[in-house]
């Protein structure tokens, strides 16, 4: 998978496309890999990277969510853990199951969470990922050994899924493309074309890359564009009235020693009335996450201190050792996309309160929007908004087959299945094995880029060559997760990783600068100043 092939794709199609897709998130990418194991012809158009959005800073949690339980949205849960046990099944190199503890600081609260969570169990039916239980104090400290002892009475543990969103992501990008998809990151759609009768019937993009303009129709035009929805129901519509109330949410990224042995830690109510988690994450503790109203969306949000402030005292309150700003490796925010509730003021203040349920809106030109939901539920929204796109299309009628479609570096073999050989190489699947052998090829590949992290040479190759990175950023972003496990060292890394990428693009000296100094100035808002 690469760019020039993409784009062989594009120039060999000269006829409108079934369905265009724009914004190269979870839900545009999951949109494009149902329509195109439908069987239809797909383009998706991404502005950024795939995954720049919310889709690459996320909780990664593939999870029914406790706290839609507690607000009593049984449906919204029962789906979400459905759709938790078949991403399991369909991309075991990337999800897996993981222990999180609710500790007990008060008598009533075994109860009440160990009632809670055995039914959060059930309702998981087939797809359960484990029996949730009450645990004794030693038991606790068995799966939470950093966990602050004092008052505390017990806990208990039910299981969910965590995954590795960006990885996921682009593993998704190359299952569209196996079934024939076109995605393109990069690509700015700029307006929308409409025909004689007013329907949108197509897009106009700009290449970032090269400033070229791209003018493409179909029979259907989808809006993926998540917090973005809005500026392009604009664009169709210029009196559409908004749907999106964006809100932030802020992860904090600590040293594996705040949080030792494999369980997560479930704060089931903060002072603001939220969850909490701290996380073991590669190697790291991942620390979130906040709700915060925003009043606009922007694809490089940035953390508040009063945000930082929060999630620092929050988990100081349950650990041995509180976290102070010094601590934190790597910090990054992103926006929800959350619906707004029809009838609605506009000026939500606890959008921790809205619905994480999806909505598919069809506006009056033509134009399918799919927003909310959560990354959980991606197929499940996929399936609903390309039947909904095909029946306004008029396209022929074809099945979903998503339920059953393997992920792309889904381990196909009694080999394969044994990915732990790997080491922090096991995430990318089958593709594992073909980036041993760049290293078979040049032994110099194996090489690592920084002592702090797992991330080696041929990880930079690979992404080049295969994975349609396109910039600095995008590798040490989202094909590694170097900036958001440790801002300072990915830094460090960033020259090394440039030469890499110069020499596989075959970028001038003066391009290679332009990368760099793009990516410090990124990088420059993942690091916490203390
Ligand atoms: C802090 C936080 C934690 C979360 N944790 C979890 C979790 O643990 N589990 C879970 O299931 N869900 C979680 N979610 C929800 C989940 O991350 C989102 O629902 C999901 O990522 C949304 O994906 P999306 O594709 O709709 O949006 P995005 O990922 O934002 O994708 C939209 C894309 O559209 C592109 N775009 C915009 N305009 C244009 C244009 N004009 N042309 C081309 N492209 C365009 C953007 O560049 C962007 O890449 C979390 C969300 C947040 C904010």
């Amino acid at each position: 998978m690469n760019r020039t092939d993409m784009w062989r794709r594009v120039d060999a199609h000269p006829k409108a496309w079934d369905m265009i897709v724009v914004g190269g998130g979870a839900t545009g990418v999951g949109v494009a890999i149902d329509a195109a194991s439908r069987g239809y012809d797909v383009l998706l158009l991404e502005q950024s990277d795939f995954g720049k959005g919310t889709s690459s800073r996320s909780t990664k949690l593939a999870h029914g969510g406790v706290r839609y339980l507690e607000q009593g949205n049984i449906g919204l849960v029962m789906e979400a853990l459905k759709e938790r046990g078949l991403l399991l099944q369909n991309a075991p190199h990337i999800v897996h199951d993981l222990a999180f503890v609710v500790p007990n600081y008060d008598w009533w609260e075994a109860p009440f969470y160990g009632l809670g969570l055995k039914l959060y169990q059930l309702l998981a039916g087939k797809y359960g990922f484990g029996v949730s239980r009450i645990l004794s104090r030693e038991e606790t400290l068995e799966h939470l050994p950093t966990l602050k002892t004092e008052g505390l009475r017990g806990g208990a543990v039910y299981y969910d899924g965590q995954f590795d969103d960006a990885r996921l992501l682009i593993h998704m990008v190359a299952t569209a493309f196996e079934h024939g998809a076109a995605l393109l990151n990069y690509l700015e759609v700029t307006g929308l074309t409409k025909d004689a009768q007013g329907f949108v019937d197509g897009v106009s993009a700009r290449d970032v890359e090269t400033g070229n303009e791209l003018r493409a129709t179909a029979k259907v035009v989808v809006n993926a564009t998540g917090a973005f929805s809005d500026l392009l129901r604009l664009k169709a519509e210029p009196s559409a009235t908004p749907m999106i109330v964006p809100s932030q949410g802020i992860h904090l990224v600590l040293v594996s020693s705040f949080l030792q042995g494999d369980s997560a830690i479930m704060v089931p109510h903060t002072s603001d009335g939220r969850v909490l988690f701290a996380i073991p994450w590669h190697g790291h503790t991942l620390v979130g996450t906040t709700d915060t109203p925003v009043a606009e969306a922007t694809l490089e949000p940035i953390a508040m201190d009063e945000e930082v402030d929060f999630i620092l005292a929050t988990a100081g309150q349950y650990l041995a050792k509180a976290p102070t700003r010094d601590d934190v490796l790597s910090v990054f925010a992103g926006i929800r996309p959350l619906v707004r509730v029809s009838g609605a003021a506009s000026g939500v203040t606890n959008t921790a309160a809205l619905s994480r349920d999806h909505v598919i809106h069809i506006d009056r030109s033509g134009l399918v929007t799919i927003c909310g939901g959560k990354w959980t539920t991606y197929r499940h929204m996929a399936e609903d908004c390309v039947d909904q796109a095909a029946t306004l299309a008029q396209l022929p009628e074809k099945p979903c087959v998503t339920r059953q479609l393997h992920i792309h570096g889904f381990p196909d073999s009694a080999k394969e299945h044994a990915p732990k050989e790997f080491g922090s190489l096991a995430v990318y699947g089958s593709d594992a094995y073909e980036i041993r052998r760049l290293i078979d090829s040049d032994a110099r590949l194996g090489e690592p880029l920084h002592a702090a992290l797992p991330y080696i040479k041929a990880e930079v190759v690979w992404a080049a060559r295969h994975e349609m990175a396109r910039t600095v950023e995008d590798t040490l972003a989202r094909r590694t997760r170097a900036l958001f496990l440790n801002a300072r060292a990915a830094i460090a890394m960033a020259p090394a990783v440039a030469d890499l990428m110069a020499s596989e693009m075959g970028w001038d000296e003066v391009t290679r600068a332009k990368h760099l100094a793009a990516f410090r100035e990124v990088a420059s808002n993942f690091a916490l100043r203390p």
